[in-house]
C-alpha cells in the first residue's frame, strides 16, 4: 500500500513536470553588467502559460517588451543581445536563458531597469540557486518540443556547428582549440536532460589577459573583473582559488550554448556538434534549421506517453 502511495507520488511529479511551469514567486537579481559596467536590477514574475519567456525593459515607459527569439538577436560579439523592432535592447541573456532552459521554466516575465542582465559571478549558479529556492508552480498545460527531423550544419572557416536528430536528448558535444596552453583543447559531451549539469551551470566565463585591452577598446568588459570572470595570463589563473572544475572553460561555451538554444523558444530535442563556437554559430544553426519547416517538428508531451528521461534527474531530485 505504502508503495503504492509512493508510486502514486512519483508518477505525479514526473507528469507534472511535462507540464509547462513557471516560478512560485518573483526572484530578484542585483549587480553589474559584464560589458556596460552598469548596475541593473531583474526581477523574475511567474507568468501564464504558453507566454514563453518576456524581458520587459522597466526603466522605459513604451515599445519595451523584448522577446528573446533567435529572429531578435542583435549582436552576438562576446554576448548574445536581443532588440525590439524599436531598438530596445537586453544583452547578456545567455546564462539566465540558460539557466531557466535547464530548470525547465518554460514561462517568466523578466523585468530589468537598464540594458544588460547583471553577470554576478560570471555562472549561471546564482540564478540556479534562487530561483529552486523559491520553486515552481506547473500549469495543467502540455510542454511543446522542437523535434530536429535532419541534419543541419553551419560552418565559419575551422569552425562549425551542426543538430541532427535524436532520440529523446538533447545532446551538446563541445570542443574548444586554444592556443594558450592552459585552455587547450577541452572537450565535453552532455545530455542536458538526463546528465547533473551542476559543474556547467557553475562554470564561469573566461578570457586572456592579453586580451583585455583590446575587449575593453571596443567598449566592452566595462564591469569585467576578477569576480565575474576567469582571467587566464599565459599558463597562470589569475582568480584566486583557480578553476571550479576541471572543464570549466568547455562548460562556461556548454552553458552559453544552452542559454542560446533557448532563444528557440522550447526545449528541443536533437544532437549538436560544435568546435570553437559561441554566440553566433548557435544563432546562425537556428536560423538555419527554422528556415525550412521541414527541418522540425514541434511537438507536445502528453501524459500517457511519458518520457521521462526528457526531465533532467537532478531536476527531479530537487524537487521530489
Ligand atoms: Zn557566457
Amino acid at each position: 500500500m505504502l508503495f503504492l502511495v509512493f508510486l502514486n507520488q512519483v508518477l505525479k511529479i514526473l507528469m507534472s513536470l511535462l507540464n509547462q511551469k513557471t516560478l512560485k514567486t518573483n526572484v530578484k537579481f542585483k549587480g553589474v553588467g559584464l560589458h556596460n559596467g552598469r548596475m541593473a536590477n531583474v526581477c523574475i514574475k511567474s507568468s501564464e502559460p504558453d507566454s514563453g519567456i518576456v524581458f520587459k525593459r522597466v526603466d522605459l515607459k513604451k515599445n519595451n517588451y523584448i522577446y528573446p527569439n533567435f529572429a531578435n538577436v542583435s549582436n552576438t560579439s562576446l554576448n548574445t543581445t536581443i532588440s525590439n523592432e524599436y531598438g530596445v535592447k537586453v544583452s547578456t541573456i545567455e546564462h539566465l536563458m540558460g539557466a531557466l532552459f535547464g530548470l525547465g521554466i518554460d514561462n517568466a516575465l523578466i523585468e530589468i531597469d537598464n540594458e544588460e542582465v547583471p553577470i554576478l559571478d560570471g555562472s549561471a549558479k546564482e540564478f540556479i540557486e534562487n530561483i529552486l529556492l523559491v520553486g515552481f508552480e506547473v500549469s495543467n498545460k502540455p510542454i511543446k518540443i522542437i523535434k530536429i527531423n535532419k541534419k543541419i550544419e553551419f560552418k565559419d572557416g575551422e569552425r562549425f556547428i551542426s543538430i541532427e536528430p535524436s532520440k529523446l536528448s538533447l545532446d551538446i558535444d563541445f570542443e574548444l582549440k586554444y592556443k594558450n596552453n592552459l585552455i587547450g583543447n577541452q572537450r565535453n559531451k552532455i545530455n542536458v536532460y538526463e546528465d547533473d549539469l551542476k559543474e556547467v551551470f557553475n562554470s564561469r566565463t573566461f578570457c586572456l589577459y592579453e586580451d583585455i585591452e583590446l575587449i575593453k577598446k571596443t567598449g566592452l568588459a566595462k564591469g569585467g573583473s576578477l569576480d565575474n570572470a576567469i582571467v587566464v595570463n599565459n599558463k597562470k589563473i589569475l582568480n584566486k582559488g583557480g578553476l571550479r572544475n576541471k572543464k570549466e572553460f568547455v562548460n562556461h561555451k556548454i552553458l552559453d550554448c544552452i542559454g542560446d538554444l533557448f532563444t528557440s523558444g522550447y526545449r528541443i530535442i536533437g544532437s549538436i556538434k560544435c568546435s570553437q563556437g559561441g554566440h553566433y554559430l548557435t544563432n546562425q544553426i537556428l536560423k538555419k534549421v527554422f528556415s525550412n519547416n521541414k527541418n522540425f517538428s514541434i511537438i507536445e508531451i502528453q501524459e500517457r506517453n511519458l518520457p521521462h528521461t526528457l526531465i533532467n534527474r537532478s531536476l527531479l531530485r530537487s524537487i521530489a
